[in-house]
């Protein structure tokens, strides 16, 4: 027997609904390249973001088309996420510093119609245009009085675009599980690949979001997220954050600066800042140099890669702000886990307080956990067994875009494998400890050590290369090159690097190079990075 409650569909232009209703008023602060510091209300925006629902039906733009986004954290780039996901198109956000055949395969295999462009992008856009053919139309967000001259077919500004519209617009009712955005993560090996979310994904990751023992947001708070709107949803951020109703302070391309972020902070009196390690890590550091503290701070969610201890004990200590990490993933949409306070917790001692705290934390209600060894033998929650980490969820991906099964990344029960591998302790905190999948994480961002490999193999010096990631103060890990060189061959550490350029992204050319007789190998002669990871553990890289 049914239940009779009402079937109404989960979706995100029901966030825009809401917030427009009842938090109309609150401030959307952004730094943008074409105002240092503009301001405006949800109301503002929402309206705008209709408008260019209207634009894009004028542009004939169907629903499930992709629109492209290449742009950094302000409002114009919120408007675009519901203009065209509210409208039933599919927002692909894009990750600008890609290289550029990545950026050409992930546009193509996305089969992107328009591309939304800051007006730092449109060179770079202009160079990949032959290779991009399929899209039709380019909208560079900015204002008449900026616009740049450019080559790029159809380009209009964003500003002029919604000035010819109506801002009466009805947000179109459709199955909740119709698809909203899509993110391609390199998070695994070979090509990009597209994490396909939908509506009733969204709006549940983001009721998930706000919960007490998540991010805890309110229309009290105000949030700034350093996490870019091209990283899975900023973690979601332009949902949560208007789902209750919290302002929201977008940082633009000031992204690394950490001057310009604690500016940012004081000024608006963010008490809640989201962002990767490395980004913290300029922010900490510019507060020692200038003396200043971040008074105006409650907590800051950490998340993407590993938060070392000494973050933690920083904030708090120095700042007393509650440092929260969080683990997940582009396809979990992407929280998984949270690290914060169980109960009984304050009975702990500071520093037993601050050890729990780099575990990446419980599983949030809607991600089940679990670890498995090599053969898929569920393991105890003891905090030592270590394991395989597999999530299940109504917010993580069943598959990738129009790749059907291939990547074989979920159990034949329905698990998706995270390609991390992990312990959780009897009290549910998970703790990372290693990876399977053969990727690098640097400064947030995904290094393929297989691309790298390949890459370095073509040398004529080198008879075998192995990649891994080694720990580094700023950048959380970067590439260290280990190389058997050709018999007879006497090629050194620089003309391997220098070999890189031009091949791979600069950010992608390993640190260092390390010379080694031989690599260990598995039965089966693969490289045994676990191994590798072991012997280089204490391996330290210049700065
Ligand atoms: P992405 O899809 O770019 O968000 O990357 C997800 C991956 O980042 C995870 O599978 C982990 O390998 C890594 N990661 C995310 N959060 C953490 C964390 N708190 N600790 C360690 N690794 C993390």
């Amino acid at each position: 027997m049914h239940g009779l409650m009402m079937d109404r569909p989960l979706l995100i232009s029901t966030i825009a609904e809401h917030a427009e209703r009842f938090h109309g008023n609150r401030e959307i602060v952004s730094v943008t390249m074409d105002d240092p510091a503009h301001r405006c209300t949800i109301a503002d925006a929402m309206a705008r973001a209709r408008r260019l629902a209207n634009a894009l039906e004028r542009l004939g733009l169907e629903h499930g088309d992709r629109v492209a986004t290449i742009a950094w954290n302000d409002y114009r780039h919120l408007e675009t996420y519901y203009g065209v996901s509210g409208s039933g198109r599919v927002c692909h956000t894009i990750n600008p510093r890609l290289f550029p055949e990545q950026l050409v395969f992930i546009i193509n295999h996305a089969e992107d119609r328009y591309i939304f462009t800051d007006v730092m992008f449109v060179p770079l856009l202009e160079k990949l245009l032959p290779q991009i053919p399929g899209v039709e139309g380019f909208v560079v967000m900015t204002n008449a009085a900026n616009m740049p001259e450019t080559t790029l077919p159809n380009a209009v500004c964003y500003e002029d675009l919604i000035a010819a519209e109506s801002s009466e617009y009805d947000w179109p009712e459709f199955d909740e599980r119709t698809a909203s955005a899509l993110c391609y993560t390199s998070g695994t090996t070979g090509d990009p690949k597209g994490v396909l979310y939908d509506h009733r994904s969204t709006v549940l990751h983001a009721y998930a979001a706000v919960a007490p023992d998540t991010m805890s947001l309110s229309a009290r708070d105000c949030v700034l997220p350093v996490v870019p709107l091209f990283h899975v949803n900023a973690w979601g951020i332009p949902y949560s954050a208007l789902m209750v109703g919290a302002k929201i302070v977008f940082p633009g391309p000031k992204m690394g600066d950490g001057e310009a972020l604690y500016a940012l902070m004081e000024s608006e009196d963010v008490n809640i800042a989201l962002g990767v390690p490395t980004v913290w890590l300029g922010l900490l550091q510019y507060c020692e140099q200038a003396g200043k503290r971040l008074d105006m701070l409650d907590r800051t969610i950490v998340g993407g890669a590993a938060v070392p201890r000494v973050m933690i004990e920083q904030f708090r200590k120095v700042h007393d702000v509650q440092l929260i990490q969080g683990w997940g993933m582009t396809e979990m949409s992407p929280l998984g886990t949270a690290n914060t306070p169980s109960h009984g917790w304050e009975e702990l001692s500071e520093e037993e307080q601050i050890d729990l705290g780099t575990k990446a934390g419980r599983g949030i209600f809607g991600c089940e956990l679990r670890i498995v060894d090599d053969e898929g033998a569920e393991l105890p929650w003891d905090g030592v067994a270590y394991g395989a980490l597999q999530v299940r969820g109504p917010w993580i991906c069943s598959d990738y875009f129009k790749l059907e099964g291939s990547a074989e990344t979920h159990t034949d029960d329905g698990w998706f494998e995270t390609g991390d591998v992990a312990t959780i302790d009897p009290q549910g905190y998970m703790a990372i400890t290693d990876r399977t999948k053969d990727v690098i994480k640097s400064g947030g961002e995904w290094i393929s050590s297989i691309e790298l490999e390949n890459t370095v193999m073509a040398h004529p010096g080198v008879a075998e290369a192995a990649v891994i990631g080694v720990a580094h103060p700023k950048w959380t890990e970067r590439p260290l090159l280990i190389v058997v060189r050709a018999e007879g061959a006497a090629v050194e550490s620089d003309e391997l690097l220098g070999f890189f350029k031009g091949k791979v992204a600069d950010w992608w050319i390993p640190n260092a190079v390390e010379f080694v007789d031989e690599l260990p190998h598995t039965a089966t002669g693969k490289v045994k990075k676990i191994e590798l990871r072991r012997q280089f553990a204490d391996y330290a890289l210049a700065e």
